[in-house]
């Protein structure tokens, strides 16, 4: 059996369509600019890259084209379960959903909680289920994962109300990948799950920690929106609430524009003044660039207090756990995280940190110290296994 895992945001739609048991994966495909001028479909199949242009940009036309493909391959009746990437699911959703009329409700009752992503979401929903009216559609949600914080995590100190009335609370995002890493971790460690507390750092364009006790989320750093916690490429993780009054006043801006600065205009983009990109500052900050190399120093030192933050939620770490993009390929950004964790007996082998790059995954901590992996996430693949798991139920 074949899953079709759907990434649709705005303007683009990641596809992957793989096998959940073993991981094989047929097919990947990215449209893009989609509702803009140059949409596309870029496929990938077996190594092969092609591209075919969408003349209207709209996610009926991506998955025409698609079934086009998909029928040129002889693989269209292989598709039997599409899983959906979903951003919001509230404190309705704890786990992935069979997608019906009532479940399709629910999501757009959670659209006031990610505005830009679940309208998104709920577009590709739609379209998947015009273009594979026999293949049983599952909502895989990013939060779902940390629905089993405790309330001591998720509640933030301001009025009761606020949160009875408009759910102001700690949702987290990132659960996909954080569940992944961690149960990859223990296989790594040949321990079972149940017994581990892990702190998870996924660090990609966006960032966020996870605590993981027994396989279960019990904190992450994310919060409300994912832009809470962390630096991140072009997000300013924690500010001081105070901080949107004053700047408003004093800059003249008005709530949404100081909202769109701290999403797109802040980070590691907004320290450097070069770049959200951490190869290029990497980069720039060996040529003694000094916004690029602050913006590191930044990036780490948050980085390694929220790690620390999380050990407090587990009571004692049997291990780190390093993602994403920056965490599977960032060494030194690693090396420097680890060195300011000697609070957690954290200590890096140098040479084993240096060999997990670009898919290598593996420990990276020096013997007897606190215990640090490198495990390369896909949450396409578990995506795909959680719609397994949620037919199968
Ligand atoms: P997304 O969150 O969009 O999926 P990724 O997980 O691909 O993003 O992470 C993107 C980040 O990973 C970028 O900051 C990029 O510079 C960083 N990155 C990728 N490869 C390397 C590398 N070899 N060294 C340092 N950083 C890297």
């Amino acid at each position: 059996m074949w899953t079709l895992v759907l990434n649709c945001g705005s303007s683009s739609v990641k596809v992957a369509l793989l096998n959940p048991d073993s991981g094989a994966v047929a097919l990947t495909a990215l449209a893009e600019r989609l509702g803009q001028g140059g949409a596309a479909l870029r496929l990938d199949v077996g190594g092969e890259p092609r591209a075919v242009a969408l003349a209207g940009g709209s996610y009926p036309e991506a998955f025409a084209a698609l079934l086009r493909e998909l029928d040129a391959l002889g693989l269209r009746s292989d598709v039997s379960a599409v899983g959906h990437r979903v951003v919001h699911g509230g404190e309705t959703f704890s786990a992935p959903a069979l997608i019906t009329d009532v479940v399709l409700d629910a999501i757009r009752a959670c659209s006031a909680l990610a505005p830009l992503h679940n309208p998104a979401n709920i577009a590709g929903i739609e379209a998947a289920r015009t273009a594979f009216p026999d293949a049983a559609q599952v909502a895989v949600f990013d939060t779902a994962f940390h629905q089993t914080m405790p309330e001591v995590a998720y509640r933030y100190a301001v009025p009761d109300a606020w949160y009875r009335q408009h759910g102001v609370r700690r949702y987290g995002f990132h659960g996909t990948s954080h569940a992944y890493v961690a149960q990859e971790a223990a296989r790594m460690l040949d321990r079972p799950l149940a017994e581990l507390n892990l702190v998870t750092a996924h660090l990609g364009n966006g960032c966020s920690v996870c605590a993981v006790q027994g396989g279960r989320s019990v904190d992450t750093s994310m919060g409300l929106t994912p832009l809470e916690g962390l630096v991140m490429g072009t997000r300013s993780g924690d500010v001081d609430p105070g901080l949107h009054d004053f700047i408003a006043r004093q800059a003249g801006l008005n709530l949404d524009q100081v909202t769109a600065a701290l999403n797109r205009e802040s980070g590691l983009l907004g320290v450097s003044q070069l770049s959200n990109d951490l190869r290029e500052l990497e980069a720039a900050a060996g040529r003694g660039h000094a916004g690029a190399r602050l913006a590191l120093d930044v990036f780490v030192y948050r980085l390694a207090k929220a790690v620390a933050g999380m050990a407090v939620a587990l009571g004692h770490v049997d291990g780190l756990v390093f993602t994403g993009g920056i965490g599977e390929n960032a060494v030194a950004v690693r090396a420097a995280t680890l060195a300011r964790l000697g609070i957690l007996g954290a200590g890096v082998d140098d040479s084993a940190n240096a060999r997990a790059v670009r898919g290598v995954s593996g420990t990276i901590s020096a013997p007897g110290r606190l215990t640090t992996l490198v495990v390369n996430t896909n949450e396409e693949l578990m995506i795909a296994r959680e719609t397994a798991r949620t037919l199968g139920a």
